[in-house]
């Protein structure tokens, strides 16, 4: 599916991108984890996660002593939305049929949607309100809301919250 999504021009975000990003991990992982799009690191690179937001992510994995060698990153888009604003709904839309033949391939034990855009993907509402670190179950796939490690680089209080639902996540998966 890789080579499908590198090559995709199925939405207007191909026309602009540098690299797409399908997503990299284990294709047993344990548990997935889904942001919103690409930023420009990634977009350089076409790997997830791997500007600031993504040392943090990594901080906070292992919190959950995890790895990010155990885990599978990736996106609701998976080419980056010009300027880093938001993805459209048509493109969520049209992408997020990529996200669901990987979740059926992969079968994660749980999914941590990282910030509002990817939760309001698998819950219908994104405002992560006391949602956030809390366990849901939809259609069969257990859904973690977490903060984007994004929101708490842009807000320093954020990141003991992100750390606290972390350390709770050790204990939903093991
Ligand atoms: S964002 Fe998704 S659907 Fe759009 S061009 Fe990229 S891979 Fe294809």
């Amino acid at each position: 599916m890789n080579s499908e999504i590198m090559k995709c021009k199925r939405c207007r975000l191909h026309e602009t991108r540098t690299n797409a990003v399908p997503g990299e991990g284990p294709m047993d992982a344990r548990v997935m984890f889904v942001g919103e799009g690409p930023g420009k690191k990634e977009d350089e690179k076409g790997r997830p996660f791997v500007g600031r937001a993504g040392e943090l992510l990594n901080e906070m994995l292992l919190h959950a002593d995890l790895s990010r060698e155990q885990v599978f990153i990736t996106n609701i888009v998976k080419c980056r939305p010009p300027g880093n604003r938001d993805p459209r709904e048509d493109e969520k839309k049209t992408c997020s049929e990529y996200l669901s033949r990987q979740i059926e391939i992969i079968k994660p034990r749980a999914i941590c949607t990282l910030g509002n855009h990817a939760t309001s993907h698998f819950l219908g509402v994104g405002e992560m309100g006391k949602r956030h670190g809390r366990t849901f179950q939809v259609e069969q796939m257990t859904v973690i809301p977490l903060y984007h490690p994004a929101a708490a680089l842009y807000n320093p209080n954020l990141k003991g919250v992100m750390k606290e639902d972390f350390l709770s996540l050790r204990k939903i998966l093991y």
